[in-house]
């Protein structure tokens, strides 16, 4: 099989997408769209999906990381929608093991908390059958000294009792990638930097979009029976009824050390704060700490972590974690997102097709809002669901089965057996940590990333001091996952931006360098590309100079 998927792969994509007639043409590249197209694809439709800047740049590479039942929302009495996302959690961990791995939550409780124990108690049974006890494990109920056994730096002040659960965490972006590259493997067109600036209308009916080709500069037409608006927190501006059905909620997360806090294990707590659920995430040998919710009005790609932001954050780990005293300085690096929350009166305009998410119809136009990344894939079905019964009424043809997305592995996870990959890796000259590390990004893709870096001392090397990525993993960015710039490498493919103090900008010049003949960059575009690195890092940055 070809597993190119490069910049070359995109150029071919729009050539045709500029003189063909789709099935459907999808507009967004997150995980929404993602999952839509590759469940069109597999359903025989002739599919296009195109994303404005690159795949994973909106919410879903700025989230929690979790592939979730959602213990919160049980507090709502939402079990429909916790039962659904306990099942997409179990079909996740079968086709993405590589992106998608257990982990277990420690859920301490304090005297005086907004949660008493008995609820807590209760929400975890609940918790355990709405995954039909089919979750990695059950919960297990711990007293304050077990409570502190496992996590010596917790607050022991006012410490009751507490909870160690079960749930997920994956890597968001490549999560995304990997359904992305699913998807035209099935057969679909891709390509990333395609935005659609405006639809093509007749007789009422949405006839396909105009996309502007963000890399060579030109506007051009596509063609579709069917387009689909999967754009997020974007999708309000691209409906064209003008109604504004989304909130706008804003989450931001810090990374700091896992050192600095000292923990093993994943933590849910209530905010000192303000009493919301927060964690404390292990990633690495960092941590995640998340998140807030406030309001805001900033453009959906300008959202970045703020000052006000970061001290919340700091000032709720600190309160759990008393010892860790975290500084503004121990911050790696900040990110935030907006949640493509559906605003409560929706839920009666528009058809709930679940409690989270809505789809809305207009003659050639389906657009589908809210959700979570979790239940992606829910989401992407009862879309083409609805794709494929507007192409019957169009023209007749048969309604197709649905796809078996809940079984087919996704690109990488091909395999139940990681062990065997990563001894495969080994055998390429890798230690066992390096290799577990590939694995868990590349999953049955590992051994040619690690076979890149075979006899090449200068792709061994890590990207940056810090980094976890080697430099042969830029390489396979640029030959597999169409990785454009040197945004796209540093940010999302190899996370650079989230591990390394300093955000590797020192070595931005080099690296464009290494990627350029790739790329087919000549002397100017590789600085300009290491300069756009800088001027996006100093963007996210800004809250340090708040502080
Ligand atoms: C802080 C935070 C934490 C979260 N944590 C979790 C979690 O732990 N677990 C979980 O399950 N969910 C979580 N979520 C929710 C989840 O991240 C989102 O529901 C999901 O990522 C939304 O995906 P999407 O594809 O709908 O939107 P997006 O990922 O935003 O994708 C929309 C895409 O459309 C593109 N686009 C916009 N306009 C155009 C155009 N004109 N032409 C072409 N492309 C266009 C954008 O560039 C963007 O890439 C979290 C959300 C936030 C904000």
């Amino acid at each position: 099989m070809d597993s190119s998927f490069s910049y070359r792969t995109r150029e071919t994509a729009l050539a045709t997408l500029a003189d063909s007639q789709m099935d459907v043409l999808v507009i967004g590249g997150g995980i929404t769209g993602a999952g839509i197209a590759r469940d069109a694809a597999m359903r025989g439709l002739r599919t296009a999906l195109v994303e404005r800047s690159d795949f994973a740049s909106g919410t879903s590479g700025r989230s929690s990381r979790l592939v979730h039942g959602g213990l919160r929302y049980l507090e709502h009495g939402a079990l429909g929608l916790v039962h659904e996302a306990c099942r997409e959690r179990r079909a996740l961990l079968r086709t993405a093991p590589h992106l998608v791995w257990p982990r277990s939550f420690l859920f301490p409780l304090y005297a005086g908390g907004r949660v008493p124990p008995w609820q807590l108690a209760a929400g975890m049974w609940l918790y355990d059958a709405l995954a039909l006890f089919r979750n990695v494990k059950r919960h297990r109920w711990l007293s304050k000294r077990a409570l502190l056994r496992a996590e010596p730096g917790l607050r022991p002040t006012a410490l009751r009792s507490g909870a160690r659960y079960y749930d997920a965490q994956c890597d968001d972006a490549r999560l995304t990638l990997a359904v992305v590259r699913d998807a035209h493997r099935h057969g679909a067109l891709v390509a990333n930097y395609a935005e659609v600036v405006g639809f093509e209308t007749a007789a009422g009916r949405t006839r396909g979009a105009r996309l502007v080709d963000r890399a060579a500069g030109n506007t051009f037409s596509v063609r579709a029976h069917v387009t689909v608006n999967a754009t997020g927190p974007w999708s309000d501006g691209l409906r064209q009824d003008g109604e504004t059905l989304l909130l706008r909620s804003k989450g931001a997360h810090v990374v700091v050390p896992r050192a600095r806090v000292g923990h093993t294990e994943a933590i849910t707590f209530l905010s000192p704060v303000d009493g919301r659920v927060m964690f404390v995430l292990p990633w690495g040998d960092l941590t995640y700490v998340g998140t807030t919710e406030t309001e805001s009005g900033d453009a959906p790609d300008m959202i970045v972590a703020d000052a006000e932001d970061v001290v919340y954050l700091l000032r709720s780990a600190n309160a759990i974690f008393p010892d860790a005293r975290l500084q503004p300085d121990d911050v790696v690096a900040a990110w935030a997102g907006l949640r493509p929350l559906v605003r409560p009166s929706t839920a009666t305009a528009a058809t709930a097709v679940s409690r989270e998410h809505f789809i809305i119809e207009a003659p050639g136009l389906v657009s589908i809002l809210g959700g979570k990344l979790t239940t992606y894939r829910v989401m992407a079905a009862d879309t083409v669901d609805r794709v494929v019964a507007a192409l019957h009424e169009l023209d007749g043809r048969p309604i197709p089965p649905k796809a078996p997305t809940a079984r087919t592995p996704i690109v990488g996870g091909e395999t139940d057996d990681l062990d065997a990959i990563a001894t495969e890796v080994e055998r390429e000259g890798f230690a066992a940590g390096s290799a577990r590390r590939l694995v868990h990004r590349y999953g049955s893709e590992a051994p040619a990333v690690a076979r890149l870096a075979h006899g090449d001392a200068r792709l061994a090397a890590p990207v940056a001091a810090g980094a976890t990525a080697i430099r042969a993993e830029l390489v396979h960015a640029v030959q597999r996952e169409m990785a454009l710039r040197l945004t796209d490498l540093l940010i999302r493919r190899a996370h650079v931006f989230y591990e390394v103090p300093g955000h590797a900008v020192q070595e931005a010049d080099e690296l464009a360098a290494l990627v350029a003949p790739e790329l087919g960059w000549d002397r100017t575009r590789a600085a300009a590309e290491a300069a756009a690195y800088r001027t996006e890092v100093e963007r996210r940055e800004t809250f340090r100079k708040h502080l």
